[in-house]
């Protein structure tokens, strides 16, 4: 198998941490005609995979990642381009999750193996984990897993079984457990 690292992704432009990091931009596993990001090697459970970082903004895209109430963190490198974070695309059972780090100056996510992971799988996340609600209200989901949940939903509509599963594993920031509360 040969992947292409994307035109967009020149080594270094994310940081010294993202050129090392053992990830390509490659066909998706599971959304069709889509870009994903594909492991180039086995990667154990509870691995930092890489640390997405870019500015923060108010508004919620497809491709932000919630990092508090507030914030959204839009994975670009300096000069724009989309950086790895943008071609992270969901799950409802991922191979991987997102630990928030926020300081006053800046925010930083980073992408954990949730369990094993195999050279060539692709990396997912659930947007519901980061995400109080998301930015299109209907997109049918396309991941395949046995526990696929049908729509793409946030925070707001997971399950309590599930919220507790990923809050157990470390996955569910603090500022959304307040939300939750707050707001139910
Ligand atoms: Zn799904």
């Amino acid at each position: 198998m040969t992947l292409q690292r994307s035109p967009n992704l020149t080594d270094g432009a994310d940081g010294a941490r993202a050129r090392h990091a053992p990830v390509v931009v490659g066909q998706s596993r599971f959304v069709r005609g889509e870009l994903g990001l594909i492991a180039t090697k086995d990667l154990a459970r509870g691995e930092v995979i890489l640390v997405i970082e870019g500015p923060t903004t108010s508004v919620r895209t497809r491709y932000t990642i919630q990092v508090s109430p507030t914030e959204h963190l839009d994975p670009r490198q300096p000069d724009g381009t989309p950086g790895h974070g943008h071609f992270l695309n969901h799950s409802c059972d991922p191979s991987a999750g997102l630990r928030i780090n926020q300081t006053r100056e800046a925010a930083s996510v980073e992408v954990v193996a949730r369990r094993d992971i195999r050279a060539s799988e692709e990396l997912t996340f659930d947007y519901a984990a980061t995400e109080y609600t998301t930015a299109a209200s209907e997109i049918a989901c396309q991941c395949g897993a046995a526990r696929c949940r049908g729509n793409l939903k946030g925070y707001r509509d997971l399950p309590d079984h599930i919220r507790a599963q990923y809050r157990a594993e470390g996955f569910i920031p603090g500022y959304l457990s307040r939300l939750g509360e707050s707001a139910s």
